[in-house]
């Protein structure tokens, strides 16, 4: 257990936040001083990141559009550092390789602009660990496959939303003050047999403790689910959601608003867990994405 921990803090010292990648060029011909460029974080990005993209354009510009892995990248400007900043993921199936990034930009004028960009992805390194829970999470019965199969579809709904507008703003910040008891990407074999990837952080915490909003959002969902336990889905806006799991108190209601760090559970056991701890999972655009480096993020 300290040693996963001790593995945990290790990793998220790793992610330097003042790593970033980037990459600057001027079309063939082009004569003016200004140039696209185009910076990301983390430095390295791996399958399951996500991706704060940083875009500075040859002209002004009035909007900011891009494509990158067959997502829609939604992009807000940032006065005082004159660019465009906009969250991207990649999902833990994608490939290493490089990925082209398109941007489109509409100028004051009306003219379009657009540029290409590729983003290098790598292999990220995931662990495997064998986790025993309460046998009917790995052999429910027929009522409680019945219940599994209504939980799937409120959470295909429920998870497949998205909207443009942005909700948060600044830093994302960690749910409870704990340190990580399991990280992102762990192959988990569930008493011995049902596999699965772990697709969330987990935070050591004992039951009742105060769970915060990552950010401003909005509440999508706060429900009881078979597997996830009490339940809190909150929208930050461009594609981006967090999930809250294994609640002991829910503290919001659905389609209520809340502001970055505001408490909106306590945390428990309920659900599939082994035992009191806090899950947290970052979904983009209908992919889970790794919550230790969205907090590492710099924001503007
Ligand atoms: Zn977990």
């Amino acid at each position: 257990m300290l040693t996963c921990r001790k593995i945990a803090a290790l990793l998220l010292m790793v992610i330097s936040p003042l790593a970033a990648g980037n990459a600057a060029a001027t079309k063939p011909g082009n004569q003016s001083l200004h140039s696209w460029s185009v910076r990301w974080q983390p430095k390295r990005v791996v399958n399951g990141s996500p991706v704060m993209l940083e875009v500075s354009s040859p002209q002004r510009l009035e909007s900011l559009s891009g494509k990158w892995l067959e997502h829609d990248v939604f992009f807000f400007f940032d006065p005082p550092s004159k660019t465009w900043r906009g969250i991207a993921g990649v999902s833990l199936e994608t490939n290493p390789g490089k990925y082209v990034l398109t941007l489109d930009g509409k100028t004051k004028s009306g003219n379009e602009i657009s540029f290409q960009e590729s983003i290098p992805v790598g292999k990220a390194k995931y662990r495997q660990i064998a986790v025993t829970v309460p046998k009917q999470y790995t052999e429910p019965s027929p009522e409680q496959l019945h219940e599994i199969e209504q939980d799937k579809t409120l959470k295909q709904r429920v998870l497949a939303h998205v909207s443009p507008e942005r909700d948060w703003s600044g830093k994302f910040l960690p749910p409870v003050n704990a340190p990580i008891s399991d990280v992102f990407g762990t192959a988990r074999v569930f008493n011995g047999n049902v596999q699965s990837v772990h697709q969330g952080l987990d935070f050591g915490v004992p039951a009742g403790t105060p769970v915060a909003a990552l950010n401003s959002g909005t509440v999508l969902l706060a429900q009881t689910l078979f597997f996830e336990g009490n339940c809190v889905v909150l929208d930050h806006g461009q594609g981006l959601l967090t999930i809250y799991m294994h609640l002991s108190k829910i503290e919001v209601k659905e389609g209520e608003v809340v502001k970055r760090g505001q408490q909106i559970a306590l945390s428990g056991g309920t659900g599939r867990a082994s035992g009191p701890h806090l899950h947290v999972a970052v979904r983009w655009q209908g992919i889970y994405l790794d919550p230790a480096i969205l907090l590492s993020l710099r924001m503007p």
